[in-house]
């Protein structure tokens, strides 16, 4: 039975400067092996080059993480039931039923399952499920220098994610796959030049 939440995240790409502390943060936070954020430049084939002619350059920054779809395949594709959708829409994966088959990894359509070499088991962000308890935000949204990522309940018309989505345009992420992100990200506007 769901609680009446749908938590998610908008990443304001007009915010974010690549600084990776998204991705330090989660890190540090979770312990983790693998980054489970990870900072990318968006439209250029080389890491940190600006595509466009000078001076009519840009740079924008794709952080790419779990989407916590609602309709995850990744769940379905456990044959322990190691990864779950709860009632408040994050998707978690529980270390202690995963035997590292790896049907996950192959399941998820945006790469976003990661394996532990050092223990054998999938990890994958869950949008540090363990402070949202607590009533927190996610660390990567604490240590954001640039305040780009927005967190909260999408079915909440006034939470701030919500005013987000209703006032500005956002994508998704490979809508195409029906997976239904619950990450929305929000695009820079066109530059100028001065
Ligand atoms: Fe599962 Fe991948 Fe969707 Fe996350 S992004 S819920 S790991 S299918």
């Amino acid at each position: 039975m769901s609680n009446g939440k749908r938590l998610g995240m908008v990443v304001d790409q007009e915010r974010c400067i690549g600084c990776q502390a998204c991705s330090i943060a989660c890190k540090l936070e979770n312990n983790s092996t693998s980054y489970w954020i990870n900072v990318e430049t968006q439209g250029s084939d080389i890491k940190d080059t600006p595509i466009g002619q000078f001076p009519d350059l840009e740079l924008n920054f794709l952080p790419k993480l779990c989407n916590h779809c609602e309709n995850p395949p990744c769940v379905d594709s456990c044959p322990e039931d190691a990864l779950q959708k709860r009632d408040d829409g994050i998707v978690i994966l529980d270390q202690e039923l995963c035997t590292g088959c790896k049907s996950c990894l192959t399941a998820c359509p945006y790469n976003v399952i990661f394996f532990n070499e050092d223990n054998n088991l999938a990890e994958k962000c869950n949008f540090c499920a363990h402070r949202v308890d607590k009533g927190l935000e996610p660390f990567c949204l604490i240590c954001c220098e640039g305040q780009a990522i927005h967190f909260g309940d999408l079915n909440n018309a006034s939470s701030v994610v919500s005013k987000i989505i209703s006032g500005k345009s956002t994508f998704q992420l490979k809508t195409e796959e029906g997976t239904n992100p619950n990450v929305f990200y929000s695009p820079p506007r066109p530059k100028k030049r001065l």
